[in-house]
């Protein structure tokens, strides 16, 4: 009990039995598998940097539930100074990681349920709330990783739940017991699903009273019967299994590690329920969800996109082009676009406000800014990257190649730029950025936390645009 390090997070992992798939492979331990250990280890840093006296103020503080310490990763949050904090927490461990640490998913879904299942049971007189408090509690106590699962398969996408041919499309309540419900469906592309002790599992968007079995939120340990992870495959995910320096970034990966979640009569106690057929609350469950999420991408995004410019400079250095106008100009250009992602967390951070439960959620039109943002700036980060390395990006020979006896010399002299920094330092340093910014990595920035469409509809919702066109009327003298 109390806070986990990081090898004991790992030896935590070890004690389960999910049942797994990566590319026709049953997983039988994932924390020595080299497809899995990238993840498990940036997952893992949440852990260690939480007691490291640099980071502590950061990583841990006093759980409102027990007065205990406690990793923030398991925090609901009661002020802004919390929300702030929050994104400086990520921003820190993505510049350690380089690559997604996701273990915010299941925060932002533990700070959602917290607060709409208080609403639910205002309105309806249920007793949801009190059932999450004591899950909550037990992971505050032991520390645990939670996934936040909410995106179903969706089938087609231009009908709803209740109307898809196949009703697994959406994951929903098959069965209703005395003892609990039996869920059957999916959820897609779920970040560190397979390295979570627990799934707190969401609906994904609006329902009607047609879509009741849809609206059901509830947590199963990882190794629930029924519950079956399928890993995705990722950019150059072969690597992890045959070289170190070609894999860019080999302690953390490129991304967080997506799993297909597939619920097969899945069987779930009352006491790991939090919303039944309350399709009334779904949209309200999907937004805090979402906002939560949203804030975070200027934080954890700017911390990585921190070691990305660093890799550009010193891949400038090595190649003796750092002194040129045009690649400074690049480098602030880069600085620019990144502090314009953290302002944009920082400030629907300070824009927050307290729900009526006394938990605080982020300002949502200024966290879908935030991550519309997201979708835009990381592209263009990546693009100037890319232009600062030059065509080796593409081109550049393997490790296997830099180390032949016959051939490795040719690799070594034809690879190097200037005199005093090895080829091997250049090569090191075009893979972290070919891994950073070449596929997986920048699809997760698109789409991650919502796809931009998504951000659209609920800024369009939040923007009050007939209020802007009341002081267009007023400044023009237009009677109303
Ligand atoms: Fe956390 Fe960022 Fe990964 Fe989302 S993308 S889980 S906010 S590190």
């Amino acid at each position: 009990m109390g806070m986990m390090t990081g090898e004991q997070y790992r030896e935590s992992l070890q004690r389960l039995n999910p049942e797994i798939y990566y590319m026709g492979e049953n997983i039988k331990s994932l924390v020595d598998h080299p497809a899995f250990t990238p993840h498990v280890n940036a997952a893992a840093l949440t852990y260690d940097m939480a007691g490291e006296p640099e980071f502590e103020e950061l990583l841990t503080t006093t759980s409102h539930l027990t007065g205990e310490k406690i990793n923030r990763f398991t925090h609901i949050h009661h002020s802004h100074d919390d929300l702030v904090k929050k994104i400086k927490m990520l921003r820190a461990i993505g510049q350690q990681t380089g690559s997604c640490f996701q273990r915010c998913v299941g925060h932002d879904g533990l700070n959602a349920v917290y607060s709409v299942t208080y609403d639910i049971d205002k309105k309806k007189g249920t007793d949801y709330h009190k059932r999450f408090v004591k899950l909550l509690g037990e992971i505050q106590s032991q520390d645990l990783m939670v996934s936040g699962a909410m995106t179903d398969p969706k089938g087609d996408r231009s009908l709803p739940p209740s109307k898809q041919q196949d009703p697994d499309a959406y994951l929903h309540i098959v069965e209703r017991k005395d003892d609990g419900i039996v869920v059957n469906g999916a959820k897609a592309h779920i970040t560190g699903a397979v390295n979570s002790h627990g799934h707190l599992v969401m609906p994904t968007s609006a329902m009607t009273e047609d879509d009741a079995n849809y609206a059901v939120c509830f947590y199963v340990p990882v190794d629930a019967p029924g519950v079956i992870h399928i890993f995705g495959r990722q950019t150059n995910d072969t690597r992890k299994c045959d070289c170190v320096i070609d894999q860019g970034n080999p302690e953390y990966g490129i991304v967080g590690g997506e799993a297909l979640i597939v619920f097969d009569k899945v069987f779930v106690p009352w006491e790991h329920v939090f919303m039944c057929g309350e399709h009334d609350f779904a949209y309200e469950l999907v937004e805090r969800f979402a906002t939560a999420h949203r804030q975070n991408y200027g934080g954890c995004k700017t911390g990585l996109t921190d070691a990305l410019i660093g890799a550009s400079y010193l891949l400038a250095e090595a190649q003796g082009t750092h002194r040129a106008a045009h690649i400074r100009g690049k480098l602030v250009d880069m600085v620019h676009l990144s502090e314009t992602l953290y302002c944009c967390s920082v400030a629907c951070s300070c824009q927050g406000f307290a729900m009526p439960v006394g938990s605080y959620m982020a300002d949502p039109l200024l966290a879908n800014v935030t991550k519309l943002n997201v979708t835009r700036n990381i592209y263009e980060i990546a693009r100037l990257a890319q232009d600062i390395a030059g065509g080796v990006l593409a081109t550049t020979p393997g490790e296997t190649d830099l180390k032949d006896p016959r051939i490795g010399k040719y690799v070594d002299k034809y690879m190097k730029g200037v005199a005093d920094v090895p080829a091997e330092t250049r090569i090191r340093l075009i893979r972290l950025l070919e891994a950073m910014t070449c596929g997986t990595a920048l699809a997760e920035s698109m789409h991650g936390a919502g796809s931009p469409q998504a951000q659209r509809i609920m800024i369009e919702r939040q923007a009050n645009l007939e209020h802007k066109k009341r002081l267009a009327r007023k400044l023009a003298k237009i009677d109303e």
